[in-house]
């Protein structure tokens, strides 16, 4: 009860916003259940913080809202700062929900994965400035690792709050100028076990590049969504049992793979490599063993950077990307494996 009390007055207090006051700029993304824009606040509000993202979303942005709003208070660096949200009309169409964020930067993960610089231009932008440093195989390794510590810490913030997210992927993770360093974004397929709020999985929603295999992430057996309070009751029980967060796992593992393997960033090598691994019962050893023979310089630069410090790389990947959900690390160990343990970290210490 307490908790509801403190959200109403916190939102009391923050400034509220309407669909006069924004001035809507180039179009950033359009989904089946939205779309997004870059937004300024016109001129009779222009003394306010003026760069937003908005999004227009059709009846699921009222689930959106509530899990960025609950996000906000519970775990507010993992995610972009979200600002507002609010009902604008409800037309022929159905709803129509607006959600406001702070424009966070350009640079997506996925941009920057595109780039033949990668992973030197995210150390650019992680610095502010270029460094004058080797740059070797140990040094694209540094920056790899601080990535995946960013990644690994927003992804335990939302765990730890009992959310998962369930469409992690590079196009939904976006690197904050402000804080530089990489958040999540976009809620729009989240569960919150805690609660209930939408328990059901909705598979049709999820991207089949990084989606683990599991196909309902709360396990088959489990009866459909309980009344709130009855979740909240069990949720933590579901919880251990299923260990729903490990399907956010797997997606993070695949991109700590594509960030290792330049011939896997892109879409069509990611499926095939989904082929392959599927061909190989998921499990990534045997499919090194296929593909190392006869692997090309880009795959074998790949397997190089996981082998460095005795494969302590390789070994967490393979602790991200294995078939049962149970079997992979949670978030919080992973962030203790001692693929983080090296001094070289240290040497990007402006993150967190
Ligand atoms: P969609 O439902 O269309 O996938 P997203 O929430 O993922 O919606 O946003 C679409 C795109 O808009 C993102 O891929 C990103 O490029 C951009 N974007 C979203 N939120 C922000 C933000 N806070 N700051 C900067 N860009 C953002
Ligand atoms: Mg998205």
């Amino acid at each position: 009860f307490d908790m509801f009390v403190l959200a109403f007055v916190e939102r009391l207090f923050r400034p509220t916003f309407r669909k006069d006051d924004f001035v809507l700029g180039k179009k950033l993304g359009e989904g089946s259940f939205g779309v997004v824009y870059r937004a300024s606040l016109s001129k009779k509000r222009a003394s306010e913080e003026s760069e937003y993202v908005l999004k227009k979303a059709t009846e699921y942005g009222a689930v959106e809202i509530w899990m960025n709003e609950r996000v906000r208070r519970a775990c507010g660096n993992s995610c972009a700062d979200f600002v507002y949200g609010f009902l604008e009309k409800s037309s022929k169409k159905g709803p129509e929900y607006w959600l406001l964020w702070k424009y966070e930067g350009e640079s997506t993960l996925a941009g920057l994965l595109q780039s033949r610089e990668f992973p030197y231009n995210v150390e650019t932008i992680i610095l502010g400035k270029v460094q004058d440093l080797p740059k070797g195989l140990e040094r694209e390794n540094i920056i790899i690792q601080t990535i995946m510590r960013q990644l690994l810490f927003a992804l335990d913030g939302l765990h730890s709050t009992g959310i998962v997210h369930r469409d992690v992927k590079p196009q939904n993770i976006i690197f904050s100028e402000g804080s530089r360093a990489f958040k999540i974004i976009d809620l729009g397929a989240a569960a919150d076990l805690r609660v209930g709020i939408n328990y059901i999985p909705k598979e049709f929603l999820l991207d089949p590049r990084y989606a683990a295999p599991e196909q309902y992430i709360m396990s088959t057996q489990t009866p459909s969504a309980p009344s709130a309070p009855v979740a909240a009751a069990l949720s933590p029980v579901l919880w251990q049992m299923n260990l729903p967060d490990r399907f956010d796992i797997y997606s993070i593992g695949l991109i700590f793979l594509q960030m290792a393997f330049p011939s896997l960033r892109s879409d069509s090598s990611l499926i095939q490599f989904n082929r392959q691994l599927k061909r190989c019962d998921y499990d990534l050893t045997a499919w090194r063993k296929l593909v190392e023979p006869r692997a090309s310089p880009d795959l074998r630069k790949g397997f190089e950077l996981l082998d460095l410090d005795g494969g302590i790389g390789w070994e967490l990947l393979t602790s991200m990307v294995r078939y049962k959900a149970r079997q992979r690390i949670s978030a919080k160990a992973a962030l203790a494996h001692p693929y983080f343990d090296r001094q070289g970290l240290l040497a990007l210490s402006v993150m967190q």
